[in-house]
């Protein structure tokens, strides 16, 4: 135990006049900052007004305010002859730091004081920062790998200790941000963060590593059976209603879990590893978990090489474009195509878009393969059919991550002037998802689109969450119902109810129809009855590689059961 009566009363100290005349000269009184002189035990002598001042001010004796180790230092100091400094003290919330200068000559120690309250402050506030999250208080990805890295080296010298990380991400948070806005998104993730807080133990860690990725540490799990009844009991806490600006909100989580085990227990694969899995519960259906095993990390490591290959695949243009013919159903004639990607794979073969667009979109190389595609298209249509008597034109679909970059309708703009393709002749193609996710500036590049001439169709429609009102709000010019409805036109009454509505509102509103996914003669009876404007499908064709579709338009088939009125 650190002695620690410096303070205390003591006699008068037996100096003579002299000496104390000379200690008196070399005390430095004057400074704004506290000085006290001490004895080489550690008994105060002086104490100048400025260290007097701040004892009255904080109501505290010289004890309280000088370090604890006090005495200890001034021994030390007067033994070795050398200074000691930042030495800390703290008095509630304030801290102090001194230095302490020994002066050998005349047996004593002075001690130098400084208020460092404010940088503390700044010290904690910049810790917070750095390893909290802001919004919520919670650890960051900063924090959290450091406690997955002492769970892991406690792993390593403990093979029998267990631990789990689940990472959750919210299902509809993306539309909730929209709909209430970014304070009501906010507030949400508070009460997120409430409730995965009951779910789960003191000493465990809920983190927030993304927008609405929470990861929560297991620590001393146990058995897994634990682990899989608190994602268990966090599922159902996220099921129930968030109270939001007087409305009630649902929002589901799906998980990802993994163990941690002496094979695999470094922060960063566990941490992947539990994306992975949070993906694919995503991917079979919301509002599940999925415990990691080892095929998902061997499909993920495929995933990998196929992002390098697709990489590769730009740079040696292995992407071509089929053209699906739309036709009209006013003249039966072929109308126009969409350009529908693929990858000439050199070891895979022909590979569909739905191998390869998702991949490019998380791997930020949707811009250079829309890119590509566009060019393609323009160049294609430009030699093989699009010269103004043919009125043909091309749609190219474009994803969201192109949708959202501000230049958009220039590069487009420029591509199409590259390839000397009029504008009229080609058209974009964008979901009602894409539309939604940022309204003000989807609407800010379809406008900027069509002041160059470029059409907007909307993808299959439908599917999304929105409503024709709201749809008004976009410059739009023709509506694209999904294969969905169209494939039970004719057995299910519900589709034929919604497909004959979207054809009625869609020309209130000014826009075109086009069916795709057309495959039987009685659908495609249906969609002519009805009003339909386009049709698109295998009965009629296939989606084709560039020179067959140069074939059929040599010699072009016909809509059966339609004449041109204008023939
Ligand atoms: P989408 O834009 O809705 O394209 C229509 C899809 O339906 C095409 O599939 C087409 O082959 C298929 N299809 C057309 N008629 C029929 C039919 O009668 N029956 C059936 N069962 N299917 C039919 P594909 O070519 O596999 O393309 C799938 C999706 O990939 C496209 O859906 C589009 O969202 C996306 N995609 C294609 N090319 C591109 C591209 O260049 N960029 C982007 N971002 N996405 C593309
Ligand atoms: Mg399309
Ligand atoms: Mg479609």
């Amino acid at each position: 135990m650190v002695e620690k009566e410096p303070g205390a009363a003591r006699p008068a100290l037996p100096a003579c006049d002299e000496v104390q005349n000379e200690r008196l000269a070399a005390f430095p009184r004057e400074s704004p900052y506290p000085i006290v002189e001490c004895d080489r035990e550690g008994f105060p002598i002086y104490l100048n007004p400025a260290a007097e001042e701040r004892l009255r001010a904080l109501g505290v004796d010289l004890t309280d305010l000088l370090p604890l180790s006090h005495v200890d230092i001034v021994r030390a100091c007067m033994h070795e002859g050398e200074r000691t400094s930042d030495v800390e003290s703290a008095v509630g919330e304030y801290h102090f730091s001194w230095t302490y200068q020994p002066v050998p000559a005349l047996g004593v120690v002075h001690i130098y004081g400084q208020d460092v309250t404010a940088r503390r402050r700044a010290e904690e506030r910049l810790v917070r920062s750095a390893l909290m999250d802001a919004l919520t208080g919670l650890p960051n990805r900063a924090l959290l790998t450091d406690r997955l890295q002492r769970n892991a080296d406690l792993l390593e010298r403990h093979p029998d200790y267990c631990f789990a990380v689940l990472l959750l991400d919210l299902d509809r948070f993306q539309m909730i941000n929209e709909s209430l806005g970014h304070a009501g998104g906010d507030r949400m993730l508070v009460e997120v963060t409430r409730r995965l807080g009951s779910c789960v133990k003191q000493s465990d860690t809920v983190a927030r590593v993304g927008g609405d990725e929470f990861v929560i540490l297991l620590e001393d799990i146990g058995t897994p059976g634990n682990v899989t009844r608190i994602a268990d009991r966090i599922q159902s806490s996220l099921a129930g209603p968030f109270s939001l600006g007087g409305r009630e909100v649902f929002v589901g989580a799906s998980l990802g879990i993994t163990l941690a085990c002496k094979e695999r227990h470094e922060p960063a694969d566990l941490l992947r590893d539990a994306e992975t899995a949070m993906y694919r519960a995503k991917s079979e259906s919301k509002g599940r978990y999925k415990v990691f095993d080892q095929t998902m990390h061997a499909q993920a490591v495929e995933q990998l090489q196929l992002e390098g290959e697709l990489r590769r695949a730009l740079e040696r243009e292995e992407l071509v474009n089929h053209y699906q013919p739309i036709f009209s159903l006013r003249t039966g004639r072929v109308a126009g195509c969409e350009a529908l990607v693929r990858w000439q794979h050199p070891q895979r073969g022909l590979l569909p878009p739905a191998a390869f667009i998702g991949l490019a979109e998380a791997a930020g190389l949707i811009g250079a393969l829309g890119a590509q595609v566009m060019a393609l298209a323009c160049q294609d249509a430009r030699s093989s059919w699009a010269d103004p008597r043919s009125g043909l034109y091309v749609s190219v679909n474009l994803s969201a991550d192109q949708l959202h970059r501000p230049d958009l309708a220039e590069q487009i703009a420029g591509l199409a002037r590259s390839a000397g393709l009029p504008p009229a002749a080609l058209k974009v193609e964008i979901t009602e998802s894409m539309a939604a996710r940022d309204a003000e500036a989807t609407i800010a590049t379809l406008v900027a689109l069509r002041a160059h001439g470029i059409q907007v169709m909307i993808d299959d429609f439908g599917t999304g969450y929105s409503s024709l009102a709201y749809l008004k709000h976009f410059p739009l010019d023709v509506l694209k119902i999904d294969r969905a409805f169209v494939k039970d036109l004719t057995t299910d009454p519900g589709a034929e109810a919604i497909t004959t509505t979207i054809i009625l509102l869609a020309h209130a509103l000014g826009c075109e129809v086009v069916a795709e996914g057309v495959e039987t003669e009685a659908q495609l009876d249906f969609l002519r009855k009805n009003g339909c404007d386009f049709v698109q499908g295998f009965l009629l064709s296939r989606p084709l590689p560039l020179e067959a579709f140069q074939r059929l338009l040599a010699s072009p088939p016909r809509v059966p059961g339609v004449s041109d009125p204008a023939a």
